[in-house]
């Protein structure tokens, strides 16, 4: 049965974002920037000594346990933390709070591929400045009226970073918009936007537990912001679902957090892999901007990269690639365990 058009005209019909594929079958994931270390032990730990009789009850809609071991950790108030289910959920609700003026919005033309479906979701207006040729951010680009800014540092699926003090300049010239620095890959990049919080009534910081902390699958993310800009980010929560974080994933994202020790080791082990697969890449003949994040967005100069990602994907090896203006000779790798990456570089050698 076709549903008839005078039902279609007034139902809101979105164009979705597309993850990257989830195979079922084992294969080398670098596709989707998964870390490919397992999360703290004492995540498992507090899976193990979850209350199977206390999921009859609410979670706690504060999510308190959580907010306060992400305050304690970043040094900031309780009240200055919302948590959601992945920054994806956090981004949303910032777009549906924060974006509401007649003007447009702006980001980058290449970045992450949620942020127009969002837009154009809630019919927000928005432009996407170009980022120069060796895919920087132009800052001058931001110095014109809008609705608000959203960029993420470093940027996805470039994996370049831009210096707290580029962050800053944006702030400065935006003093009346709210701009929201999207730092899912800070962790393997530098210095973030948090320290800014102080001084920019502004800024939002929103961060992740998918790639530096290893749980994609429990889906966490936060922001951090001043204590008003939180209130009225809450109230849109509170406005269509007081609960959006189960008790698990509280009690889990706590114990991630106040593991700090394992949590800076995997860091500087993915780093490290990340700084050999530079080399490696490098050797084979592609290039690259600057990696900064737990991915390489690379380009072979004498390579098909749609032919390249098809015959990875055919000898199971999976990275990813967008068939998109400006991108598609480019393909994104996802920095997986050193055992991955030589699987990789062992097939790119044969195949090129
Ligand atoms: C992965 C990613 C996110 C979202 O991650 P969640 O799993 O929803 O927390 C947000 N922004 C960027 C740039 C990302 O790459």
């Amino acid at each position: 049965m076709t549903v008839r058009n005078e039902l279609l005209k007034s139902i809101r019909q979105a164009e979705p974002y597309v993850p990257g594929e989830q195979p079922r079958h084992k294969v080398v994931k670098l596709n989707t920037n998964e870390n490919p270390y397992p999360p703290s032990p004492r995540v498992a730990e507090a899976l193990r000594n979850a209350d199977a009789d206390a999921l009859r009850l609410y979670p706690d809609p504060e999510a308190s346990a959580l907010t306060e071991a992400l305050a304690e950790y970043y040094g900031v108030e309780k009240d200055q933390v919302f948590v959601g289910v992945g920054s994806d959920d956090v981004i949303s609700l910032c777009f549906l709070t924060f974006f509401n003026s007649e003007k447009p919005i702006l980001f980058p033309d290449i970045t992450y591929s949620f942020y127009k479906v969002w837009a154009q979701l809630y019919r927000i207006p928005y432009e996407c400045p170009k980022l120069d040729e060796d895919f920087r951010i132009v800052r001058e680009d931001y110095y014109r009226e809008n609705g608000g800014i959203i960029f993420p540092n470093p940027n996805a699926p470039t994996a370049v970073y831009e210096e707290l003090d580029f962050v800053e300049d944006i702030l400065e010239h935006n003093r009346d918009s709210i701009v929201i620095v999207d730092e899912a890959y800070i962790d393997f990049a530098g210095r973030s936007a948090m320290e800014l919080i102080g001084k920019y009534d502004n800024l939002i910081v929103v961060q992740t537990f998918s790639k530096s902390r290893s749980m994609a699958g429990m889906r966490i993310g936060y922001a951090v912001s001043n204590p008003e800009l939180i209130r009225c980010l809450s109230n849109v929560k509170y406005s269509f679902n007081s609960y959006t974080m189960n008790q698990p994933a509280l009690l889990c994202g706590a114990a991630a957090v106040k593991d700090e020790e394992y949590f800076k080791e995997k860091i500087r082990m993915i780093v490290k892999t990340r700084e050999w697969a530079k080399d490696e890449l490098g050797r084979l003949g592609f290039v690259f901007p600057e990696p900064k994040a737990n991915f390489i967005f690379a380009r072979h100069p004498k390579c098909d990269a749609q032919k390249l990602f098809e015959e990875l994907k055919a000898h199971n090896i999976y990275v990813r690639h967008w068939n998109t203006e400006r991108i598609r000779d480019h393909l994104r790798i996802t920095i997986g365990t050193k055992e991955e990456m030589a699987a990789l570089f062992d097939f790119l050698k044969k195949a090129l």
